[in-house]
């Protein structure tokens, strides 16, 4: 298994990496951790002419402001376990992070290069539309900002124009407290889900002011699930039933089936991942509770 020739190219700084791209156009493709990209062009499913390396480009920075997580599209996915800001802000993120592959994936692997890629059931791409993220991407021709709905267009498939890239993600901060879980499935431990399902409650007095839901398999690309996520809205945590919910999400979804799971298997395990996720991050906002 060899990849095809190529062009390396070890970008100095932004403006080079940038403009490489701009010169190379649907030729050229970024490479942060490779841990994608590199089995890809060994399977020749990738095929680029030229590669550009982003890693001398910093874009390394986790930081809070307005209220918000601002995320370099380097940081690397084992930096999440041990940054308190992600710890305290982001703690869905945080569950779904242990899921990320294997200690080596998540040593080298990056939050870019994770969403860049897009797999359906991968897990930053689900915490990304989860919080309502936005994904700045910049070219030669300057920045612009993306909600990640609409960022991730199908399998695989993304809002990247030849000659952008991926240089931070803007992650909104839940409000007040709030408590967060995610579940997923897979066949083995490090290996993509089957299915996953992560919640965000942010809630006062013990209720629930606003909820985020998301789903991973249920389609080609992560979905939020607004009817659950009204359902939760004024409910009281303690009145939370989360196994009805999850019954719920059942009857809200038609995942496909592929060569792992059926349609059916995959429906029923999305719903028993969502009620589980939802009874914990119900039990860990009432643990905190003064
Ligand atoms: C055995 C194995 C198991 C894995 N398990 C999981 C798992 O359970 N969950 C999971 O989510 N992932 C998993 N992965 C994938 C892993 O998380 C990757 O690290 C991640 O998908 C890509 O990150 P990367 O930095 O290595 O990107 P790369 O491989 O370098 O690039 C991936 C794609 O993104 C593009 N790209 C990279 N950076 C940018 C950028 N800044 N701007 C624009 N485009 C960019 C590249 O051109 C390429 O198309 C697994 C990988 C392997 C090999």
């Amino acid at each position: 298994m060899r990849p095809k020739e190529f062009v390396y190219h070890r970008a100095r700084d932004l403006d080079h990496a940038l403009a490489l791209l701009a010169e190379h156009g649907e030729e050229a493709r970024p490479i942060s951790g490779g841990q994608s990209l590199v089995p890809m062009m060994n399977l020749r499913l990738a095929r680029p002419d030229h590669l550009v390396d982003v890693n001398d480009l910093g874009l390394d920075e986790i930081r809070e402001e307005a209220g918000a997580l601002h995320v370099g599209a380097m940081v690397r996915h084992e930096r999440y376990l041990t940054d308190p800001l992600i710890r305290r802000h982001l703690p869905a993120l945080l569950e779904a992070v242990h899921w990320i592959g294997h200690p080596t994936i998540r040593r080298n692997g990056t939050l870019g290069g994770s969403l860049c890629h897009a797999d359906p059931t991968a897990e930053l791409p689900a915490m990304a539309v989860l919080h309502g993220a936005r994904i700045v991407l910049a070219s030669t021709a300057g920045r612009r900002e993306v909600a990640a709905c609409d960022f991730f267009k199908g399998a695989y498939m993304t809002d990247v124009q030849p000659g952008e890239m991926l240089v931070s993600v803007i992650f909104p901060c839940p409000q007040g407290a709030h408590s967060g879980a995610f579940e997923e499935l897979g066949e083995r431990l490090g290996d993509f889900a089957m299915g996953s399902f992560g919640v965000v409650l942010e809630h006062e007095g013990g209720v629930i002011r606003r909820a985020a839901t998301v789903c991973g398999g249920a389609k080609m690309t992560p979905i939020r699930l607004p009817e659950i996520e009204a359902a939760l809205q004024g409910q009281t945590l303690a009145g939370l039933d989360a196994a009805a919910l999850g019954d719920r999400v059942t009857g809200l979804i038609a995942p496909a089936g592929d060569f792992q799971v059926s349609a059916e298997y995959r429906r029923a395990l999305i719903g028993e991942l969502a009620g589980r996720a939802l009874q914990r991050a119900r039990d860990i906002a009432l643990n905190a509770q003064p």
